[in-house]
């Protein structure tokens, strides 16, 4: 059939075949009598601030594109970051960004053999895809029984083919933060040409005070980059809106690689609206974190170990009954992610998920 249709020579780069594939979030699951909740992504159930529904309304001028520079979205940034707006890189979610410092400092231009990017696993499944296409050799350095990064295997694992090093903090999908104070002691033994990356996709929702904060840090070290993104905190996860920050002397390079018109007008018009409104952000945030606590307290009280959870989510070590459990949340209209026999993440949701979730596990008799 393919030698008919015409595509007999057409093969893509051997690199497809080795990369996993990228499984979304489960969609909600309908149960008879039940209203279903999505668990599953990590996503903000919230609905839209309606200042920021308004703004998407009003960008009509869409046969014309976006300004590339997004300059409007890194002026308001800068504000709030308090950085100056030449540090920020904008991008599809922050897994555009990613993908593009990627494309910039990792690939096979540099040596004969494939560059090195080294990250933490389990953590964001999107890493061994973005690092894979980057033509970039993925080196997974496994996270402690805690969920916490290993840091010092992570330097010890730097070889002269090291490129690139992943933190991502909180940790999708295990949730402890890494420290200031780690970051810093991790940063001295990293060579300065290597390029790291702290992922702050949860930033906004960690309470811990000693919790490392990349955008504080990165004007001190000129090999860092932070990730962040409006899809968890300010609940923009349709509309693909993330950023990098790091210095001058590395955006630069960022700009050349830049996918054109990444971030559409209207996303940059939410975007910017929804920083505007900060303040309805922020107590959003802090009902998801009050919600949170309220479900790793109520997982404790009933014997659960559960790892720190600082991010949107928990993450139940339940080894070979990860299947089971995932299962039997989907029996009552909860869709959670499912990580082979390693185990379940699951999203802090609407006040009445969390319950059902809750009263699941009061149930479950296998608990890590
Ligand atoms: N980093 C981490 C750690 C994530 O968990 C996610 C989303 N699940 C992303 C990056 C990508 O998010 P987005 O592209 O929507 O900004």
């Amino acid at each position: 059939a393919a030698a008919a249709s015409g595509t007999a020579g057409i093969r893509p780069r051997g690199v497809l075949g080795k990369l996993p594939r990228y499984a979304a979030g489960k969609p909600p699951v309908v149960v008879e009598g039940l209203e279903s909740f999505k668990l599953s992504s990590n996503e903000n159930p919230l609905p839209p601030l309606p200042a920021v529904l308004a703004a998407i309304a009003s960008e009509t001028a869409i046969n014309r594109y976006p300004d590339p520079m997004t300059t409007a979205l890194r002026t308001e940034l800068a504000g709030y970051l308090g950085v100056p707006a030449t540090d920020i890189v904008t991008g599809a979610g922050s897994l555009g960004a990613l993908n593009q410092i990627l494309a910039t400092f990792a690939g096979q231009n540099d040596f004969d053999a494939p560059d090195e990017v080294i990250y933490a696993w389990r953590s964001f499944e999107a890493y061994p895809i973005s690092v894979g296409l980057a033509g970039a050799t993925g080196v997974q350095v496994p996270v402690r029984e805690d969920g916490t990064h290993d840091l010092d295997a992570m330097v010890a694992a730097i070889t002269d083919r090291t490129r690139v090093i992943m933190l991502c903090t909180p940790n999708n999908p295990t949730g402890p933060i890494l420290t200031r104070d780690d970051v810093v002691r991790f940063l001295t033994g990293v060579p300065p040409h290597v390029v790291v990356v702290i992922d702050e996709a949860y930033q906004e929702f960690v309470r811990r005070p000693d919790a490392v904060d990349g955008i504080a840090l990165y004007r001190e070290h000129a090999n860092v980059i932070v990730l962040r993104t409006f899809s968890k905190a300010h609940g923009l996860a349709g509309l693909r809106v993330g950023y990098s920050v790091s210095q001058p002397a590395l955006t630069e390079h960022l700009r050349v690689s830049a996918v054109p018109f990444a971030v559409s007008q209207v996303a940059e018009h939410a975007a910017v609206t929804s920083l505007r409104h900060i303040e309805e952000v922020e107590a959003r945030v802090q009902s998801i974190v009050d919600e949170r606590d309220r479900v790793v307290e109520g997982l404790r009280d009933l014997g659960w170990r559960v790892p720190e959870a600082e991010g949107n989510f928990v993450w139940l070590a339940l080894g070979e009954h990860t299947q089971d459990f995932a299962a039997k949340a989907a029996e009552r209209a909860l869709s959670v992610r499912a990580f082979g026999s390693e185990g379940v993440r699951v999203s802090i949701g609407e006040g009445a998920a969390n319950t059902r979730f809750l009263e699941l596990c009061g149930e479950y008799t296998h608990r890590p």
